[in-house]
């Protein structure tokens, strides 16, 4: 098997793929199971139904944590399993499918994988607004809406022993990016720093039980978006331009900046639109990003 298997709790294995740093959740109690974001290449997607298999596992349920395309490969590998999303998950899936379409064809082209047909996402049985309650046996955890980095971005948690599946958020390899709004994001990781987590499950990178990682990972992405946000407000307010934005962002500090600077250049463009920045794009096209 080509996957890694990791018991974290009594009723949860993570799953880590060979790219990415990505990880899938196995919920479970007795004999029933719920996958969080089955990924990514075909082979492992198998390991993992096969290890479920193998543990007298019946998968009942996919959650998707949200619509990126590294996050929806393996769901229709479980035909018979309910489909969890949030409720914005299909608008944003329909908004995005050229985009994902063409990086799933990236990925496999690179990885030797050959994919005949067009991808088609999978579709939602149920979907989540703020939160639900879900049985996995006789076991329940939240799955909560926690957008920011994508408009339907979903967490899980579970209570009873204080994990947080974090979905795309709180990576330690990863700065918080921005794919949805800056101001969702700050709330977002305001909830998260008044929750109690014990274990603290990224979609891409370590997972941690130790409080004060949790802290500093809390810490510090509450901090690069505080700072962007100060800085882009700044030139904004000063009539600056996107590259006035680009520029009084360059010095900023963030976590291992050689493989995540197109993500900050990405984010000064995003915020410098969701602040009030006119791009010379949005004059021509009386377009602006809070229409
Ligand atoms: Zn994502």
């Amino acid at each position: 098997m080509s996957v890694h298997f990791e018991a974290l709790t009594a009723h949860l294995w993570a799953a880590k793929c060979r790219g990415y740093a990505m990880n899938t959740g196995i919920l479970h109690d007795a004999a029933h199971a719920t996958l969080i974001d089955p990924a990514l290449l075909p082979d492992e997607v198998e390991d993992i139904a096969a290890f479920c298999e193998a543990q007298q596992l019946k998968v009942e349920t996919v959650v998707i944590t949200h619509h990126h395309w590294d996050h929806v490969l393996g769901a229709a590998r479980f035909p018979g399993a309910h489909v969890v999303t949030h409720q914005s998950y299909v608008a944003q899936t329909a908004l995005d499918l050229e985009h994902t379409r063409r990086s799933i064809q990236g990925y496999y082209g690179a990885e030797g994988v050959a994919a005949d047909t067009p991808f088609s996402p999978p579709m939602p049985d149920q979907t989540v607004d703020r939160i639900i309650g879900l049985m996995v046996g006789d076991m329940r955890v939240q799955l909560f809406h926690t957008p920011g980095h994508a408009r339907d971005h979903l967490s899980v948690y579970d209570a009873e022993s204080a994990f947080l599946w974090a979905g795309d958020l709180l990576s330690d390899l990863e700065i918080p990016f921005v794919s949805d709004r800056l101001d969702a994001f700050e709330r977002t990781l305001g909830m998260f720093a008044a929750m109690q987590v014990d274990l603290l499950v990224p979609g891409h990178g370590n997972l941690t039980r130790d409080h004060a990682e949790i802290r500093r990972r809390i810490d510090a992405d509450r901090s690069y978006l505080s700072d962007l946000r100060t800085r882009i407000e700044a030139v904004v307010l000063a009539g600056g331009s996107v590259q006035d934005a680009t520029a009084a962002c360059a010095d900023m500090v963030f976590r291992s900046p050689g493989a995540n600077s197109e993500a900050h250049i990405m984010n000064v463009e995003q915020v410098f639109l969701e602040c009030g920045g006119t791009t010379q794009f949005n004059l021509l096209l009386g377009w602006s990003r809070e229409l």
